[in-house]
């Protein structure tokens, strides 16, 4: 896997308020939001593939949270080419943004839908319901 930059990496956790995106704990790590393959990929990841993450949620959102971190916007399917048209949901503040570069912009629940179901279709729609049921 292609480490980022010092600039980008340093970028993300300043946009993100040096928290952690998920549970908002004050250690992190770089997540990359596109899964890359085994072979690793070529492209060095920019700032919207990345999100701060603490260690103990990096790994769950590789693992047992693939669902959630899906509907969230903390990991995008590999065949996206553009992850900013993906919203980010960050749970300790309870609002969506959308990355632009190393910024992050907020946005309303149904914008944030309208963005995941033009990229997703149904998919997203399914994956949202999952998360508001309850189920990962
Ligand atoms: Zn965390």
């Amino acid at each position: 896997m292609t480490a980022p930059t010092t600039e980008v990496r340093n970028g993300v956790y300043l946009r993100d308020g040096y928290r952690c995106v998920m549970c908002g704990a004050l250690e992190k790590t770089f997540q990359h939001r596109r899964a890359v393959g085994m072979g690793g990929s070529r492209n060095v990841p920019t700032a919207v593939d990345g999100l701060t993450l603490c260690l103990t949620c990096n790994v769950a959102c590789e693992r047992e949270l693939q669902g959630k971190a899906l509907a969230n916007g903390w990991k995008v399917r590999r065949w996206v080419t553009a992850p900013e048209r993906v919203p980010v949901y960050f749970p300790h503040e309870f609002a969506w943004y959308r990355l632009e570069g190393l910024n992050r912009i907020r946005i309303s629940a149904p914008v944030a839908m309208e963005m995941g179901c033009s990229v997703y279709g149904d998919e997203w729609m399914q994956w949202r319901l999952s998360v508001i049921g309850g189920a990962r």
